[in-house]
């Protein structure tokens, strides 16, 4: 049983993967979950009547196919305009939101894909594997252990192979998770009233499976009874020729803390890595995103956001999108250079960085907040200490696109996850924090005219 809104969060996540972002927040994000009746007809309203008619006249199909996807099959929509939802609330009442719904819901991203995985050279030995693992669970590779960098397609890969059992062998049990809900999973049954009940029934889940996958399990490291619990998951699925497929974004060897014999059970299948993609891998991947989302971008616009970025497909994507979205604002047919250089102005600004050092940042933000080298260097965890620290390096990621590992070395050899959480906590930040915000404007000023620093 799952309630209603949150039912509708997953519609509306499905559906900001499936349209525009423009679509998106204009259309979809101000509809209103109203009432599921029956476990057939689910109401929904909108805020006028033209987003009303829009809804219907352009985007029914996706909406009844993210709502499929979530609710089950066969679910009938009926969508309100403002005056009707008054209406429809004076009769039934400030309805159910919160009423308990039993669906069947497909875990599985519809757009993660076999067939809108770009294969290239980069992760062409991953895609047979996943392929073969996918048309043979049990029989081949196990587990299957894919590792590779953030944004390359790990999660896609996964969701691809869950996908293609649901579509070819709909009778597998399959369950896909993160390390994290699995650690939290197996955390919450231990610490339930009824603790060997719980645990039992956690076991009775994971362990009856025909497949299992496991994304992101780097976060085990530290996690000892969960390695524990999954070290018996592992092998009671493995006894049984069930197949196991792990992701993670280093290889076993350098997983820190992993115990030895979990270790020995990763390397046991096959091992495969998904490389940074190449040039022409990149445009292909781009190319394939404008057709799924109906984007009109002008192509050399591909080819120069594709060699502007290398390392990473998410961003790869994310420009793609802002450019589109930046046509779109100003209703144009299709993206030009024009937006490409607008998206990419903050990059262009970080060329006139040029000649900038990480020890240039990191002594101008001790000079800022009066503190000393081997304070922000160091472990210190006061407060005065740890900001200073996070935002040098978020500066230093920024505007030097150091890779996360090089900037963990400069910070006393602190490991890249914790590089990453320090620069996502500065960058999250900036979006509300008044403070935050001058604080990184004034040292990126100080920065650029190399006073006092
Ligand atoms: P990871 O899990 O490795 O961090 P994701 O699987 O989340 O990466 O991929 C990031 C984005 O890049 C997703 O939108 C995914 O669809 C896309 N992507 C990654 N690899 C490919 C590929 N080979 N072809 C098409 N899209 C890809
Ligand atoms: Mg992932």
């Amino acid at each position: 049983m799952q309630d209603l809104s949150s039912l509708w969060q997953a519609v509306l996540e499905k559906l900001e993967l499936n349209v525009s972002n423009v679509s998106y927040v204009m259309w979809f994000k101000p509809l209103k979950v109203l009432d599921f009746v029956d476990g057939k007809k689910l109401i929904i309203a909108t805020n006028s009547t033209s987003a009303k008619n829009q809804i219907l006249r352009n985007y029914i199909d996706k909406l009844k196919s993210a709502v499929e996807d979530i609710f089950g099959e066969n679910i009938e929509i009926e969508v309100l305009d403002q005056n009707e939802e008054i209406e429809y609330v004076k009769i039934n009442g400030e309805n159910s939101k919160e009423k308990g719904v039993e669906v069947n819901k497909n875990p599985f991203n519809a757009k993660y894909t076999f067939d809108n995985f770009v294969v290239g050279k980069s992760n062409q030995f991953v895609y047979a594997a996943a392929r073969s693992v996918a048309e043979h669970p049990g029989e081949k590779f196990n587990p299957l252990f894919i590792y590779g960098g953030v944004g390359l397609g790990k999660t896609h890969i996964l969701h691809a192979i869950g996908n293609y059992l649901k579509e070819f062998n709909p009778n597998l049990n399959v369950m896909y998770v993160t390390c994290e809900q699995f650690a939290n999973d197996y955390i919450e049954s231990l610490g339930s009233a009824s603790k060997n009940k719980a645990v039992l029934e956690f076991r009775a889940k994971y362990r009856n499976l025909d497949v299992l996958m496991v994304d992101d399990i780097q976060f085990i490291s530290k996690k000892t009874s969960t390695q524990e619990e999954f070290f018996h998951t592992f092998n009671e699925l493995y006894q049984n020729n069930k197949q196991i497929i792990i992701s993670s974004d280093r290889p076993p060897k350098d997983i820190e803390t992993l115990a030895d014999r979990l270790r020995s059970r990763f390397t046991s299948g096959l091992i495969q890595d998904i490389q940074q993609p190449d040039l022409e891998t990149r445009i292909a991947i781009l190319r394939k995103k404008c057709q799924l989302e109906k984007y009109v971008i002008d192509d050399n616009v591909i080819d120069f956001i594709a060699e502007k970025i290398d390392s990473n497909i998410r961003d790869l994507e994310g420009m793609l999108s802002k450019i589109y979205f930046l046509a779109n604002l100003s209703n144009k047919p299709s993206a030009t250079m024009e937006e490409a250089f607008e998206a990419f102005n903050g990059l262009i600004e970080e060329e006139k960085n040029e000649g900038l050092s990480p020890d240039d940042i990191i002594d101008c933000v001790c000079k800022y907040f009066d503190i000393t080298r081997a304070d922000i260097i160091g472990k210190k965890k006061s407060k005065e200490v740890v900001e200073p620290r996070m935002i040098a390096i978020y500066l230093i990621s920024e505007i030097l696109e150091m890779p996360l590992v090089s900037i963990g070395k400069l910070f006393g050899g602190r490991d890249h996850t914790t590089i990453m959480h320090s620069r996502d906590k500065i960058s999250d930040a900036l979006k509300t924090s008044f403070k935050t915000q001058s604080f990184i404007n004034d040292i990126k000023k100080m920065l650029k005219s190399g006073q006092n620093c």
